[in-house]
C-alpha cells in the first residue's frame, strides 16, 4: 500500500485502520471498540483493551533481545567534556524498572498517583518513567531548565505524590545545582509531596529535609532482587501528564493515555521511522520535552531498538560529539531540531566529516520551521533524507511528515509534508471556518476524532480543553493547532507561524514568519526575530533583530546602520514596503526556550515597554539584556 491509500484508508476505515495497527504492540486484553467517540470532541481509543507501556517497551523484548542494548545513556557533561557511557540491556533495564517500581510502591505510591520528575538526562530519569508506567502511576516531567515558580506551577496543578530529582544538572560543564530550585519549588507550591527521591551524583551539596527526602541509591539497593509484575491498564487511563512549552502563555497539562499512544508510537516508528528492533535510535530532545517522551523514552523501545539518551551540548568537546555516538553505536535514525542543526552549522565541518556515518539512514527534524538553509545544508552534509515533522506537545507524535516508512514519497524543501494516518487536517479560514483552497494561508486545524496518542484532554480540566482548542469551523468541530498554514496543490502543508506571531499593519496581516524568513534570505544573516510592535499610526510595526553571520556588521554604529538598511531592502523587494521592519536591530544572542523556540511575546512585550512576564523558560536571560540594549543603543 502506498502512502495514499494508507491514509485515506485511516480516514475512511479508521476501525480496520487502527485496530490492525493495534496488533503492533502485545495487549493483556483485546479493546472491544477501537474508538469510543459518543462524547465528542473526546475520543476513547481502544476501549476494553488493556495493556502497558513499561511492558511493550521492555518485558516484550526479553524473549528475543534481553542481552541486546536497550537504553544507551552517554554523558559529556563532565570538567572535561569527555564522554562516558553506561548501557543497560533489556534484561538490565527490566531489573532496573523494577527497582525503581517497588521503591515506589514501599513509598506508598499507588495507580493513578501522580510522579513528578525534576531531573538531568540521566538514565535515572528514563528507568523512573518507565518504572511509573510499569504500576500505573501518573508521570509528570518537568525540564530540568525550569525555574523554581514554574515548577511550583507544575507541582500545584499534578499534585504528585513523589518527586524523583536529583542533586544537580550541568551544562556546558558547569554545574546547576537542582535541589535548592526544589525546594524553593516545594515551598512556593500549596501542594507538597509526600516522599522526594534524590539521585545524589556527586555534584552539589544538599540539604536534606528529614522524612521527606531520601536517597535513590539506598532505596535502590534495598529493592535489588524486586520483581514487580506490570499492572495491566485500561486503554484510556492516563499514562501522563506534560506541560506545553509555554511560548505563548499559560502551559497546558497535556493527558494522554496508555492504549492509543502505545500504538500510535509504535505505529509512528514502523510508519515514518523505520524504526526495526535490534537498530539503534537516536533522538537529541530532552525527557523533559514531548520529543523525548515519544522518542526517547517509548516509541525506539516500543519498537525493539536501543535508544540514545544524550546530557551535553552538541559542540562538546567539539561539534564532532554527535557523529562519533552515530559511528560508534551504529545509529540508524536520528531525531534533532532546526535549531541544534543551526549551531552546528557554525562549526568546521571537517568534525563532522571525519566519523564513519554509513549506518544512518535519515535525519528527522522537529520543533520549529526548517528553513532551506539549515535543510540544505545538513543534507548535503550527510547525503540521506533530512525529514521535517510538524507536531505539537499536544499531539505526540507527528501530524504532518513523510511516511518513509510507507513508500519513497518526495519531500518537499519548506513543507514537513503531508497528513499522517487519522489526521483530518484542514486549512481554514480564520473568520468564516470555510476551507481554505489551495495555496491560500489559513490556520492549521484536525477534524475530530482526533487519532490515537493525541491529548485526551487537559489534566483536571476538560472544560479548558473545550475552551481552549476546540471551534466550529465548516460546520465541523475542529481542533485548532494554533499555528498559520497553507497547503499547496498537491496536498503538502507549510508552517507559516502562530497564530498569535500575526501582525497587523495599517490594517494588513502580516506574518512574523514570512518576513523572517525573508530577512533569512539575506547571505549575512544567521538568525532573526521579528515581532509586532504598537504603533500610534499604523497600529502595528515589524520589529525585527538580527544575528549576523559575519560580526564586523554589528562593530560600528555605522556598520549596524548599513547592514540594518540591506536587510530593509530584502524585505522591499520579496515583501513588499508594508512587510519592511520599522526597525532593524543587531544582536548577537535571541531569547528562545531551551528546545529552540523563539519566546516573541518577550521581545514585543520589552518593545513595548512591557514586563515580560514568566521568562523562566528562557535560556539564556542574556538575549533579554540584550533586546533592551538594543532598543536604547544608537
Ligand atoms: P505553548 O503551546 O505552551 O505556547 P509551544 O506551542 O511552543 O508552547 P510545543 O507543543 O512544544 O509548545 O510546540 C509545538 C509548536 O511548535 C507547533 O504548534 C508549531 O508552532 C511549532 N512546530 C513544531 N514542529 C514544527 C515544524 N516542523 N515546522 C514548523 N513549526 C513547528
Ligand atoms: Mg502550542
Amino acid at each position: 500500500m502506498n502512502y495514499a491509500e494508507l491514509y485515506q484508508q485511516s480516514i475512511d476505515k479508521p476501525d480496520a485502520f487502527w485496530s490492525e495497527e493495534a496488533k503492533l504492540i502485545d495487549w493483556h486484553t483485546p479493546a472491544v471498540q477501537v474508538l469510543d467517540y459518543s462524547r465528542p470532541p473526546f475520543s476513547r481509543w481502544f476501549v476494553g483493551g488493556k495493556t502497558n507501556l513499561c511492558h511493550n517497551a521492555v518485558d516484550r523484548w526479553l524473549p528475543t533481545q534481553a542481552d541486546k542494548p536497550a537504553l544507551i545513556a552517554v554523558s559529556t557533561e563532565n570538567p572535561d567534556g569527555v564522554p562516558t557511557e553506561k548501557i543497560f540491556s533489556f534484561r538490565d533495564l527490566h531489573a532496573e524498572v523494577q527497582r525503581v517500581a517497588a521503591m515506589m510502591l514501599s513509598l506508598g505510591v499507588a495507580k493513578g498517583d501522580r510522579v513528578l520528575l525534576y531531573m538531568p538526562m540521566i538514565p535515572e530519569a528514563t528507568i523512573a518513567m518507565l518504572a511509573c508506567a510499569r504500576i500505573g502511576a501518573i508521570h509528570s516531567v518537568v525540564f530540568g531548565g525550569f525555574a523554581a515558580n514554574s515548577l511550583a506551577t507544575r507541582i500545584d496543578d499534578a499534585t504528585p505524590k513523589l518527586i524523583f530529582s536529583a542533586d544537580a544538572g550541568s551544562r556546558n560543564g558547569k554545574v546547576i545545582p537542582y535541589k535548592p530550585l526544589l525546594d524553593e519549588a516545594i515551598k512556593f507550591a500549596r501542594h507538597k509531596p509526600g516522599h522526594v527521591v534524590l539521585v545524589d551524583r556527586g555534584l552539589a551539596p544538599m540539604n536534606i529535609e528529614a522524612g521527606r527526602d531520601l536517597d535513590f541509591a539506598t532505596l535502590r539497593i534495598q529493592h535489588m532482587d524486586a520483581q514487580v509484575p506490570v499492572t495491566w491498564l485500561d486503554s484510556t487511563e492516563v499514562s501522563y501528564i506534560l506541560y506545553t512549552s509555554g511560548t505563548t502563555g499559560k502551559p497546558k497539562g497535556v493527558q494522554r493515555d496508555v492504549g492509543g499512544y502505545a500504538v500510535a508510537l509504535a505505529s509512528s516508528m514502523k510508519r515514518i521511522f523505520c524504526g526495526n528492533p535490534g537498530e539503534t535510535y537516536f533522538c537529541t530532545s530532552d525527557i523533559g520535552w514531548v520529543v523525548g517522551h515519544s522518542y526517547i523514552v517509548y516509541g525506539p523501545l516500543i519498537a525493539g531498538m536501543a535508544t540514545v539518551m544524550y546530557e551535553g551540548l552538541p559542540v562538546r568537546p567539539d561539534a564532532g560529539i554527535w557523529w562519533s555516538l552515530v559511528e560508534k553505536y551504529k545509529i540508524t535514525r536520528m531525531f534533532s531540531a532546526p535549531t541544534a542543526i543551526r549551531v552546528l552549522k557554525k562549526q568546521p565541518p571537517e568534525l563532522m566529516r571525519q566519523h564513519d556515518l554509513s549506518s544512518l539512514r535519515a535525519l528527522y527534524l522537529a520543533g520549529e520551521p526548517l528553513d532551506q538553509t539549515t535543510s540544505e545544508w545538513i543534507g548535503g552534509m550527510l547525503g540521506i533524507p533530512v525529514i521535517d515533522n510538524y507536531w505539537q506537545t499536544e499531539s505526540g507524535w507527528p501530524i504532518l511528515t513523510i511516511a518513509k516508512g510507507v513508500d519513497d514519497h518526495p519531500t518537499r524543501l519548506g513543507s514537513p509534508g503531508l497528513p499522517m494516518p487519522g489526521y483530518r487536517v484542514k486549512i481554514v479560514n480564520e473568520s468564516t471556518g470555510a476551507v481554505c483552497g489551495a495555496n491560500e494561508k489559513g490556520v492549521v486545524v484536525i477534524e475530530g476524532p482526533l487519532p490515537p496518542g493525541f491529548m485526551q484532554t487537559v489534566y483536571g480540566d476538560d472544560q479548558r480543553f473545550l475552551d481552549t482548542y476546540w471551534t466550529e469551523a465548516n460546520g465541523k468541530q475542529v481542533y485548532s493547532s494554533f499555528d498559520w498554514g497553507i497547503r499547496d496543490a498537491d496536498g503538502y502543508y507549510f508552517i507559516l507561524g502562530r497564530t498569535d506571531d500575526v501582525i497587523n499593519v495599517a490594517g494588513h496581516r502580516l506574518g512574523t514568519r514570512e518576513i523572517e524568513e525573508s530577512i533569512s534570505s539575506h547571505s549575512n544573516v544567521s538568525e532573526v526575530a521579528v515581532v509586532g510592535v504598537d504603533d500610534k499610526l499604523k497600529g502595528q510595526v515589524a520589529v525585527a533583530f538580527v544575528i549576523p553571520k559575519n560580526a564586523e556588521a554589528a562593530a560600528t554604529p555605522e556598520s549596524r546602520q548599513a547592514f540594518a538598511l540591506e536587510v530593509m531592502a530584502v524585505v522591499d523587494q520579496q515583501l513588499g514596503a508594508l512587510a519592511r521592519p520599522a526597525q532593524v536591530h543587531v544582536v548577537s544572542l535571541l531569547p528562545k526556550t531551551r528546545s529552540g523556540k523563539l519566546v516573541r511575546r518577550a521581545i514585543q512585550a520589552i518593545c513595548e515597554g512591557r514586563d515580560p512576564g514568566d521568562v523562566t523558560t528562557i535560556e539564556d536571560p542574556a538575549a533579554l539584556q540584550q533586546v533592551r540594549a538594543a532598543l536604547s543603543g544608537p
